[in-house]
């Protein structure tokens, strides 16, 4: 072979190569942590265009809900709002690969499979924000997931937002800081574990990019989930 075939008949390293810039991983990205942590602050941030420092092939999941909607929530942008009637319906239907009653008293939320199978078959890797029991659960039901934990600097700091965002009245804060504590034991089961330090936003989320980069580099095939 002359140096001018060696140009253009392609190679067997080329055919590798271009299986490698052909490599996609259908991962699940699992953004979990007690209430008022930041989850929805950081995902903002990942998931705008890149040109604005979002994330390429990141889109959050929708997940459903039959709490009340709070000012400037929108159906099926915030959550899938739905009743409770409706909820048990669906989930008797099979609709939710996940659904758990958090942070009681009665609300369900559920993370409705199409959600996901439709963003995989699209070339997208899901993103849910989810609390720590259910990124339990769906870290054992799709075990194409990669569980990131997101956690206050201080309880105080927890409390600081959950107070200052004007959510919840006093006896939910005190419920949801409750639940913080047992939900930080439960870092163990977790892939990443990352501090949201006060004001230090622009850090959580390089360092959450740098996780999905990594695992996206990765070099070990997957299937993508079957649910
Ligand atoms: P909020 O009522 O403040 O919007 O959400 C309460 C908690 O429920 C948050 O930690 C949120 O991430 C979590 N959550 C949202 N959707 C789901 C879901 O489908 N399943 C579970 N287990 N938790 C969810």
């Amino acid at each position: 072979m002359n140096d001018n075939n060696r140009a253009t008949a392609p190679s067997s390293g080329d055919a590798l190569l271009n299986e490698f810039k052909a490599r996609w991983r259908p991962l699940v990205f699992l953004l979990s942590g007690p209430s008022g942590v930041g989850k929805d602050s950081v995902a903002e941030r990942l998931l705008r265009e890149p040109e604005a420092g979002g994330i390429e092939g990141l889109k959050v999941v929708v997940t459903a809900t039959t709490r009340d909607r709070r000012p400037g929530e929108e159906d099926l942008v915030h959550y899938e709002f739905m009743t409770r009637d409706e909820f048990v319906e669906k989930n008797e239907q099979g609709y939710f690969v996940e659904s758990a009653t958090v942070y009681g008293p009665g609300n369900l939320y559920g993370v409705p499979k199409h959600q996901i199978t439709s963003k995989i078959a699209a070339g997208i890797n899901p993103l849910i924000k989810i609390d720590v029991q259910g990124a339990a659960t769906l870290k054992q039901k799709v075990p194409q997931s990669v569980s990131i934990f997101l956690v206050p600097e201080s309880i105080q700091s927890l409390h600081d937002r959950l107070r200052h965002r004007n959510a919840d009245d006093y006896d939910a804060v005190q419920r949801r800081l409750r639940a913080a504590t047992h939900e930080l034991d439960h870092f163990p089961g977790f892939d990443y574990v990352v501090i949201n330090r006060t004001g230090k936003l622009d850090e959580t989320v390089e360092q959450i990019r740098s996780i999905i980069v990594a695992e996206r580099l990765r070099n070990s095939p997957l299937a993508p989930p079957r649910l």
